[in-house]
C-alpha cells in the first residue's frame, strides 16, 4: 500500500493509482474511510499502523471505494448507502456479502480521542454519499461527492437539484479544505463555488454528449479563477 501523510495522523492511502482511502488516527479510535478496490491487504496495513481500536466507514457504495470491505467483519455507512453498497458489491463478486452493515446517522459525532469527526450528508453523486468532517482540522473527507470531475449517473445517483442543495448546505458548514477519493491533495473550499456556478447554469444545449463507462452521459464544464468544474450527468437527472 502506498500512503501520503496529509496532516499529522491523517493519511491518504492507495491500493491502486487514482483511488484513495483515508486513515484518521485519534488517541483512542481510528477510522478507515473507504476500502479501495480491495486489490491489496488493506486490513493488515491498518492493523500494522494503528495501535487503537478502529472502525471502517464507506463514503458511498461505488465499487472502487468498497472493494476491500470483505476483509472486515463490520462496515459503517449512512443508512441511505446500504442499498448501493449491496448493489455494487455484486458487481465485484457473486459471493455473498458476509460483513455486517452498521448505520451511521447524519450529524453523528465520533470521538476519536483528541479529535472529532462528524457525519454529514453529501447526497448527489449517490443517494447515500456522506462526508466525515474532522472538526479540529476543519478538513472534510468527501469521498467522490465533491470531486472536481463529478459523476451524476449510474445506480443511486441523485437529481442535480439534490447536488445543488448539498452544495448550499456546505456553505454553512465549517471547514477550510476537503479531500476526495481520487487525489492525495487537499482542495480548498473555494473550489465549490465553481461547482455551484456550473450546476446553476448547466443545460443540455451547453453540454457535450458522450459515453462514460458504458453510460450515455452529458458533460458540463465551467472554469474560472477557482478552477475547472466538470459535471458528468445522466440527462434524466438534470432537474432545476
Ligand atoms: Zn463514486
Amino acid at each position: 500500500m502506498k500512503y501520503t501523510e496529509i496532516r499529522k495522523n491523517i493519511w491518504q492511502i492507495s491500493d491502486d493509482d487514482g483511488v484513495y482511502c483515508t486513515l484518521v488516527r485519534g488517541d483512542s479510535l481510528a477510522v478507515l474511510w473507504d476500502t479501495g478496490y480491495g486489490k491489496q491487504d488493506i486490513r493488515s496495513f491498518v492493523e500494522e499502523n494503528v495501535q487503537t481500536e478502529y472502525i471502517v466507514i464507506n463514503s458511498h457504495g461505488h465499487p472502487d471505494h468498497i472493494g476491500g470491505n470483505r476483509q472486515f467483519e463490520n462496515i459503517y455507512a449512512g443508512e441511505d448507502a446500504f442499498d448501493e453498497i449491496l448493489y455494487f458489491s455484486k458487481t465485484i463478486s457473486s459471493a455473498p456479502v458476509r460483513y455486517n452493515l452498521k448505520k451511521l446517522n447524519i450529524g453523528q459525532r465520533l470521538d476519536l480521542g483528541g479529535i472529532h469527526g462528524r457525519i454529514i450528508s453529501l447526497a448527489g453523486h449517490t443517494k447515500g454519499s456522506v462526508g466525515l468532517l474532522i472538526e479540529e482540522e476543519r478538513l472534510l473527507l468527501a469521498g467522490d461527492a465533491l470531486n472536481p470531475c463529478l459523476w451524476i449517473f449510474n445506480y443511486g445517483a441523485m437529481p442535480t437539484n439534490q447536488l445543488k442543495k448539498t452544495l448550499e448546505n456546505l456553505e454553512e458548514t465549517e471547514f477550510d479544505n476537503y479531500l476526495c477519493g481520487h487525489s492525495d491533495k487537499e482542495i480548498p473550499r473555494e473550489f465549490l463555488k465553481i461547482h455551484m456556478k456550473n450546476i446553476t447554469s448547466m443545460s443540455i444545449e451547453n453540454s457535450v454528449k458522450g459515453i462514460t463507462i458504458g453510460f450515455e452521459t452529458y458533460e458540463s464544464i465551467c472554469e474560472d479563477k477557482n478552477g475547472k468544474s466538470i459535471i458528468v450527468y445522466d440527462r434524466k437527472l438534470l432537474i432545476d
